[in-house]
């Protein structure tokens, strides 16, 4: 098989051909059709995130279709259209497992981290971890529902469902979802993208927003909620001035600059500081059943596999509207 490989954190992806993963005992092999690149990577490749299997396939938004089922797969057979996303092993038996928070385990395994992921033509994966798409869409158009989508779903359900004036800081892959399915809520969105980035602002505003502007200024109105996707610690005191009294505000990023230390006055007033980890697997049947309804419409740009160094250099730039994907 082709595939991106990252040999040491900092170095840029190496295009390498490799013996085809053959599935194990409940894994199934998928010829992937398409993968979308996710921020996580870029911390990944940039050593952010400091933990990574090396060297490692990049790559947590896969779509592709099952090529082969190792023994004991039960629920899919050759052929299905499925998606491998972020959490891809977990021990089933710590206590975060058996509370219904899989997302936190203690002895987890994360696909293009710790396990090989989809920057290639094919891949293995555990088949209780991978999730059946339909075939409406493209491959292209669904990678980024896997991560930006599941990510961007809870950090929304974490935001609380009264929450009716939302503000969304960083605009990209993952707010242009969750704009969607925050308007299919019925609720406001308030975005908010770095100083001067009109296009981002412009985007917002085409996804529904009823406000788009500078996260150095404040908003229109007080927020009930705000979710920040940037990876910017400074945001985090911005958006608690931003939210009223009894509001949330969640983290939705894995990696972020730290935060300024900032008057407890923020906090005050029973505001509420979280952050969001990974996913559950729950998160993704509740998301992948509301996309279709909404239904998203994700905005992506393509790359060929080949040119996944500057699919990362687009994203970290801040070029992009939208979300990268490489296409094996
Ligand atoms: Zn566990
Ligand atoms: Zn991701």
């Amino acid at each position: 098989m082709k595939a991106m490989i990252l040999e040491q954190p900092g170095n840029p992806l190496k295009a390498v051909e490799l013996p085809d993963p053959e599935p194990g005992p409940g894994q199934i092999q998928v010829a992937i059709s398409a993968c979308g690149v996710c921020r996580t990577d870029l911390h990944v490749v940039d050593g952010d995130l400091t933990e990574p299997k090396l060297p490692i396939i990049p790559g947590h938004e896969i779509v592709g279709d099952i090529s082969a089922l190792g023994a004991g797969v039960e629920g899919f057979k050759a052929g299905d259209r499925v998606g491998i996303p972020w959490l891809g092993h977990t021990c089933g038996s710590c206590g975060y497992c058996r509370s219904n928070a899989e997302n936190l385990c203690d002895e987890p395994g994360f696909t293009g981290y710790q396990i090989d992921g989809g920057y290639a033509d094919m891949t293995v994966a555990d088949a209780r971890f991978c999730f059946p798409l339909g075939g409406e869409n493209t491959a292209a158009s669904l990678a980024p529902l896997l991560c930006a989508g599941l990510i961007g779903y809870r950090s929304l359900v974490m935001a609380g469902s009264e929450s009716k004036r939302l503000g969304i800081f960083g605009f990209g892959a993952a707010a242009h979802i969750v704009a969607q399915v925050a308007r299919y809520q019925q609720r406001e969105i308030y975005a908010f993208t770095s100083p001067g980035d009109t296009a981002a602002q412009q985007f917002a505003m085409d996804l529904g927003a009823v406000w788009a502007g500078d996260s150095d200024q404040a908003g229109p109105v007080e927020l009930d909620a705000a979710i920040i996707f940037a990876p910017v610690g400074p945001l985090v005191p911005a958006a608690l001035s931003a939210v009223r009294k009894g509001g949330i505000v969640v983290c939705g990023g894995i990696h972020m600059s730290d935060i300024p230390s900032f008057p407890y006055d923020l906090l005050w007033g029973e505001r509420v500081l979280r952050s969001v980890a990974n996913l559950t697997r729950q998160d993704a049947i509740d998301f992948l059943a509301l996309a279709p309804k909404v239904p998203v419409q994700t905005q992506i740009e393509t790359f060929p596999l080949s040119e996944a160094n500057a699919a990362l250099q687009a994203l970290r730039s801040g070029r992009l509207t939208g979300a990268a994907v490489l296409i094996p």
